[in-house]
């Protein structure tokens, strides 16, 4: 193997699902709107199939105003519910179903420890709410219903771009609203087509995908997304703190 690449970072995009968090047992993950209408089911005395149907038709009619705003896009405001409410729900539902990897854990604290003047955001279609809850799952201290100290800002899917990470736009528009330069950008996640393709595509070249339970430390070819074992390796590949 070659020398270890020397990535130049000012900004981290980070993917959470399955890169910072995953199910305790797979395919039992907390769904936002199922969360949502649990909540208005309980809050309104409606039946949770209403209930649905509320959050769904709310979502159809405003599908394309929600960037730049916060889910669930002021529908609780519309049915009088307060938004703490949906906090706990969430929160409740992510300790339940989430955990939080240990390395990722260790490399959110040793990231703000080391290299405060690194911003940090999500890269997710989670929610907003739904990312701070995630990661609380791995301790109140990483996040809680104002945020979370280890990150600049948290919002996705569709608070970013109508239709969410899966958009081409998406990566574009998260450079634009976070006013980071794609050259001094690292993307972190697990999935080769919407954590490397789509953010190359928006002109990030330096790509972390994490492989946990992979026998060597890191694999890479010049030109490609560099393999890691865990996220703990990612600060012997960046340059040192300026
Ligand atoms: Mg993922």
């Amino acid at each position: 193997m070659t020398s270890s690449p020397k990535l130049k970072v000012k900004t981290i995009f980070t993917d959470i699902d399955m890169t910072l968090t995953a199910p305790r047992t797979a395919g039992m993950e907390l769904v936002p709107d199922e969360c949502l209408a649990a909540l208005i089911s309980a809050q309104k005395k409606m039946s949770l199939e209403k209930a649905g149907k509320t959050v769904q038709e709310f979502q159809r009619s405003n599908y394309r105003n929600m960037a730049g705003n916060y889910w669930p896009f002021g529908l609780l405001d519309q049915l009088g519910i307060a938004q703490s409410l949906l906090w706990d729900e969430v929160a409740r539902c992510a300790g339940q179903l989430h955990y939080v990897f240990p390395d990722a854990k260790k490399f959110l604290i040793r990231l703000k420890r080391d290299y405060p003047q690194i911003r940090i955001y999500p890269a997710t279609t989670n929610p907003g709410m739904v990312i701070y809850a995630k990661l609380s799952a791995g301790g109140k201290d990483l996040a809680n219903e104002t945020g979370s100290r280890y990150l600049d800002g948290a919002f996705g899917g569709e608070e970013v771009v109508p239709g969410g990470k899966s958009s081409s736009h998406f990566f574009t528009a998260l450079l634009e609203r976070t006013n980071a330069d794609p050259e001094t950008t690292l993307m972190i996640g697990d999935d080769p087509e919407k954590d490397y393709r789509l953010p190359e595509a928006a002109g990030i070249k330096q790509t972390v995908l994490v492989r946990r339970g992979r026998q060597d430390d890191i694999v890479y070819r010049a030109g490609g997304p560099i393999y890691l074992k865990s996220l703990e390796p990612v600060f012997d590949i960046m340059e040192p703190p300026v």
